[in-house]
Parts: C-alpha cells; structure tokens; sequence
C-alpha cells in the first residue's frame, strides 16, 4: 500500500502580508522538493476535500468559525499580531483541515496506512474558540477526531514542531482517549508546556510535555525518542498515530533555537514508523511549521523517505550533524519528565 501525500492548491490562497513567514512559497518549495527528489513515484498524491463541518465543530466552537468567514468576507483582518485571515483563507482552512480528515480516514481504513498531509495554514497553536501562532484549524486535531470517529479507540498526538502545541493539548485536555506528546523549546512560544502540564479529570496523564533547551539536535531528539516517546507508545497501545511535523526545529530555521537536520527528522520519522509498523498502527504525519525553505523541503523529503521505506533506519545515521548542547542538560530535562509521567504510565 503506497503512502498517500494529500494536499491541495488553495492552500496557498492563504495570504498572510508581506516578509510573514508562514507564507504561501512554503508549499512550493515542499512540492519541489518532493518532486525533484523522484518521491512522487512513491506517493498516492490525494486533492484534500473540505473538511466535514459537523467534525470540523467537535473541534472549534461555531462562533469562533463564522468570525473566520466573516472576516474573509470583509476582505481579511488579523486574529492576533500574527495571524492573518486573507480572502482565500477561509477555503485554504477547511482544506488543510479536510487533508487531515481524508488521511486520517484513509490510513484507518483499507486504502493505505501512511499520509503526509501538505497544507497550510498550519493548526497546532488553534484553540477551540481562537485562531493564533499562525494557526487558524488545528488540522492534527481533526484528524485525531476522524481517527476516534472511525472507531479508533486511542490516538497518540507526536507533536515535534520547535513551538509548544497548546491549541491541540487544551483540545484534548481532559480526553484519555488521546495522548498528546509534544517536545518543543524551552521558554519559547507561546510559553506554555511545562513538564507539570499533565491534563485533568479524565484526562490527567494523557498530555506530556517535553521542554527542551536551546541548542538540541539530532542526538538529544534521539534520546527523547527513545526514552519517552517510544516507551509512551508502547505503554499507550495507540491504535492511531498523528504526527505534528512541523520543521521550525531545523537548524537553520529562523523561528527557532534547535539544531536538528533534514537527516534528524528523518530518522525520528523512521523509528516512530518502525513501532507503528510493528503494531499495524496507521499514521498520518500533517504539516506544522518551518519556515527556512530549503530545510523545509529537505525535511519534508527525509520524512517522506522513511514513511514510504525508500531509506531504512540503518540508512539514516546522520554524517554531519551540527554540535549540540550538552547531553548532560537534555538528560537532566528527560529525567523531570519521565519522573512526572511515570504516575501515570509505567515507561
Ligand atoms: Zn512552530
């Protein structure tokens, strides 16, 4: 079964004004990269269809939707000082959010069991009733919700975009049903996801943070992996995975402070690939951030690279990765967080 790359062209409608980051190149240079590195030979390309509004709604409040299109009507407007709803937004949103969907819906039934959603506007920042940090949907969300309503029981949420991603952790705040794991820098933005935030009631264990000093790179995101992540996934048993894949923690991106390469994401694709594939867990990888473009297709390509299985894990050993901060600092942070979440999981 081919791995399916969903997308659509009005996502690029979306226009956030001039020398934004988040603007509408960044697909462009995700679809020439992916074209040029011979991948399209490799992928079931899919149109994303509009997103079912009554899904759409489990997600955002209705008010909150409509302030959207009523913003675009009026020609566009800002939601925050970064945050821009254009004329074509609202289309490029339900979209990016519809990709989502299908490919969530697609991997949890018999067309495939792997999806790389490209679109923007990216969605992890996006609360229930606000749009901000770029985001207007939170398209992971949607599809974590498309996985739950096609019976799946549990969704694990690998969210490894540089920024915390508090939009999808206050969506399923108090949902056991989805286990949301972010690592992301440390007093960044947006500021939230402290190793203490846990989730409440129901959902008190199901929300793991993982802050990171600046300077991590391609080892301490290893180790991340292999001490938290992995061992969550086994403890979890997720029967979906939707992976948060923004890129902002590239070495050479502008919004971040880390210093993973193209070859880091890569194999951080490969080995959560390598446990879903053992346990027949569909996965649905959808785009968050990256905004330096070469570094954005470079890892778009190393990510398609292992969820289609052109390159193998043993493959995939970073050359040259960059000097990182020290190891001893991840593994203090990695010891806190294991230490919070060992009450509620045995990792
Ligand atoms: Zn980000």
């Amino acid at each position: 079964m081919s791995t399916l790359f969903v997308t659509h062209p009005a996502c690029e409608h979306h226009q956030t004004g001039r020398g934004h980051p988040e603007r509408p190149q960044r697909l462009t240079a995700v679809h020439r990269a992916v074209e040029s590195a011979g991948l399209l030979d490799h992928v079931t390309p899919i149109e994303a269809p509009e997103v079912d509004r009554d899904l759409l709604e489990t997600i955002h409040a209705k008010p909150y939707i409509s302030t959207i299109e009523n913003l675009a009507r009026g020609g566009g407007g800002w939601l925050d000082a970064d945050t821009a709803v254009s004329v074509g937004s609202p289309a490029a949103a339900v979209r990016a959010a519809g990709g989502a969907q299908r490919a969530a819906e697609a991997v949890c039934g018999a067309q495939s069991r792997r999806a790389f959603v490209a679109v923007r506007p990216p969605g992890h920042h996006a609360l229930p009733d606000r749009g901000m940090g770029f985001c207007l949907f939170n398209n992971a969300a949607v599809a974590a919700a498309a996985a739950r309503r096609a019976g799946r029981e549990r969704v694990m949420i690998v969210d490894w975009d540089v920024h915390h991603g508090n939009g999808t952790q206050a969506i399923f705040w108090r949902d056991p049903s989805v286990l949301f794991v972010s690592m992301h820098q440390e007093y960044w933005y947006p500021g939230t996801g402290e190793v203490e935030e846990v989730g409440e009631g129901p959902g008190e264990g199901t929300t793991v943070n993982i802050p990171l000093p600046a300077g991590t790179g391609d080892g301490g995101y290893m180790d991340v992996f292999t001490e938290i992540v992995l061992p969550l996934f086994s403890a979890f048993r997720p029967d979906a995975v939707v992976v948060s894949a923004g890129y902002d923690a590239h070495e050479s991106d502008p919004l971040g402070g880390m210093v993973l390469t193209a070859a880091g994401f890569g194999r951080l694709a490969l080995v959560l690939d390598d446990a879903a594939q053992k346990t027949g867990t569909p996965l649905v990888a959808v785009l968050e951030g990256g905004y330096d473009l070469p570094a954005l297709g470079a890892s778009v390509v190393a990510t398609l690279d292992a969820l289609t299985g052109r390159v193998l894990p043993a493959e995939a050993l970073p050359a040259d990765a960059p000097p990182e901060t020290s190891a001893m600092a991840i593994r203090g942070r990695l010891r806190a967080v294991r230490r919070v979440a060992l009450t509620h999981w045995r990792i």
